[in-house]
């Protein structure tokens, strides 16, 4: 069977996104515009982010620098902001400083540093995120709870990246009730810093995303829902 042509797919894909994020807001009694949604674009083409972009979204989602850095050439005639959600590399962070208006995954002091002292004096501050693993899973980043206010308080003192909130990635369930149990954690966890003016909870992905807005995410990163399946991750 022959696959629909991108252009339908994201045509269709972004209308059935924008109508389930309306009514997971709806049934949370939330604003329409308490959520942004972020279209995560990595496996996908630039014609495809192109045909996103032409329905209004604005905001992509990266996990790999050097695919990221060949789509936002491609297309930076565009008024588009770029996300970077993926693993962080050292040797990746003045690349990513440079390209990227926000990251998700921040995890370490190092890696917050060197973004700081690599964001070009000529662009606002680089708007992050600090990865929280809740689940003590080994195999994916983040930091601990315990290891969250050392790493708030050193990180809101930088100069250049402006710490906005917290990102999650949960194990993935089916079960509704086990979702949101993960991202009220992540919320509860966010909950001391308002006062610093922590106002991003980046959590909720094609699976969960309404179980995210029930529990008060504001940024949903959303893939395959969106574009369809993704092509291998370049390598
Ligand atoms: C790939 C990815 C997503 C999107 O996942 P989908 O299942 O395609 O919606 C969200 N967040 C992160 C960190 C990802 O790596």
């Amino acid at each position: 069977m022959q696959r629909p042509p991108a252009s339908v797919v994201v045509a269709t894909g972004i209308e059935q996104v924008r109508t389930r994020l309306a009514a997971a807001l709806a049934r949370a009694g939330r604003p329409a515009t308490a959520v942004t949604l972020l279209a995560v674009s990595k496996g996908q083409s630039v014609a495809a982010i192109r045909e996103l972009a032409a329905q209004g979204q604005h905001a992509f989602g990266e996990n790999y620098v050097q695919e990221a850095l060949s789509k936002i050439a491609a297309l930076g005639a565009l008024d588009l902001s770029w996300h970077f959600i993926g693993r962080i590399q050292s040797n990746k962070t003045r690349d990513i400083a440079a390209h990227f208006s926000w990251v998700h995954g921040i995890d370490r002091l190092k890696t917050a540093a060197r973004l700081s002292a690599q964001r070009p004096p000529s662009l606002p501050p680089l708007q992050c995120c600090i990865e929280v693993n809740l689940q003590g899973e080994t195999q994916k980043g983040g930091v601990t709870l315990d290891a969250l206010p050392a790493l708030v308080a050193a990180m809101i003192e930088l100069p250049r990246v402006q710490l906005r909130g917290l990102m999650g990635m949960p194990a993935l369930t089916a079960n509704e009730a086990r979702q949101r149990a993960a991202f009220r954690q992540l919320r509860a966890a966010l909950a001391p810093y308002a006062v610093h003016g922590l106002d991003t909870l980046s959590m909720g992905t094609s699976a969960d995303f309404e179980a995210a807005i029930q529990e008060g995410a504001t940024i949903v990163r959303v893939g395959t829902a969106i574009f369809g399946p993704r092509s291998k991750a370049p390598t």
